[in-house]
């Protein structure tokens, strides 16, 4: 493999990448050791509202790894949930994201509201409800509302046995998001049934929203569902002010993308949320 110290990440995960299988298993032998060595860490994107204001943050996880450089979420969350890392790596986010926020809701003494996306298998994981009420108590984040981002896969399986769980959690005040929404499985009796307090629509029709008449399509019609069933509906990665503008015009209430913020390090997220005006009504 390349040598160590060679620090050019995108070279190397590039030159990884034509390795494929020879690839996850390097990765997942280096997933192993990340936490122990402190490689993972979360970053903060803000969420704003249609006046501009910020309700919120995503917690988004970044991994620098000391052999393979900067590994996107998108090719090592899998690799977690298929070897049984998931569940570890999980409450490794649940723990610092209660933590941090917490730590910078003292600072600023405002309450705002915590996106944390929760995968399949660390949702179905059965110590998971249990580990995250314990955290929310030892950090005292009952003052701050946490928001669990899933995605339409977690209910391919059986929507009815999930029903309890999400209601307990729906009982200790958090809300439920749905990730991606319109990517993946879903219907709408699904959507009837579960206690879903907001719809995110998916980069991919945000992006493609003024070229393609159908990604336009499907963004008002996301919209039209989600506010018929009384949820929020914010869309992500908007990019440009005349995205922000269309998105509006179609009744989006929430917003989040480069436009506004990229994810931020906690450090600069408090400078952020220092300079911009927050809302209260989370
Ligand atoms: P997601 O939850 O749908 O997150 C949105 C992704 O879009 C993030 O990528 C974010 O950085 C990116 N993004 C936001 N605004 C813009 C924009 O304006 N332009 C562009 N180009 N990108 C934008 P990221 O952080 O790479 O995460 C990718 C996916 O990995 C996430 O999609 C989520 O599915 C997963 N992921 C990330 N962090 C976590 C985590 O802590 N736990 C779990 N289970 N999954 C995570
Ligand atoms: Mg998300
Ligand atoms: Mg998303
Ligand atoms: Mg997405």
């Amino acid at each position: 493999y390349e040598s160590k110290k060679i620090k050019n990440s995108a070279h190397i995960f590039a030159n990884a990448m034509q390795e494929g299988f020879l690839k996850n298993v390097h990765i997942e032998q280096e997933l192993r050791k990340a936490m122990a060595h402190h490689e993972l860490f979360m970053v903060y994107q803000p969420q704003m509202d249609v006046e501009g204001s910020v309700y919120g943050v995503e917690a988004l996880i970044r991994w620098n790894s000391s052999h393979l450089g900067l590994v996107p979420p998108n090719d090592f969350i899998p690799l977690a949930e298929a070897s049984g890392l998931m569940p570890k790596i999980g409450r490794f986010i649940v723990e610092t994201v209660c933590l941090e926020m917490q730590a910078l809701h003292q600072i600023l003494q405002h309450p705002f509201q915590v996106s944390i996306n929760i995968s399949v298998r660390q949702f179905m994981d059965a110590g998971f409800l249990e580990h995250l009420l314990q955290t929310i108590e030892q950090t005292q984040m009952r003052s701050l509302s946490i928001t669990l981002e899933v995605t339409e896969n977690l209910f391919i399986e059986d929507v009815h046995s999930l029903l309890p769980l999400l209601k307990q959690i729906k009982a200790m005040g958090i809300q439920i998001s749905m990730d991606d929404f319109g990517t993946g499985y879903s219907s709408l009796s699904m959507l009837r049934k579960l206690p879903i307090d907001e719809l995110k629509i998916d980069k991919s029709f945000v992006d493609e929203m003024f070229e393609d008449d159908a990604a336009q399509k499907m963004v008002q019609n996301i919209i039209a569902i989600g506010k018929n069933f009384g949820m929020h509906i914010v869309a992500e990665g908007v990019e440009t002010k005349e995205q922000k503008e269309l998105l509006s015009l179609f009744g989006c209430d929430r917003f989040q993308g480069y436009y506004f913020a990229k994810p931020l390090p906690k450090e600069d997220l408090l400078k952020f949320l220092q300079e911009n005006s927050f809302t209260c009504n989370v």
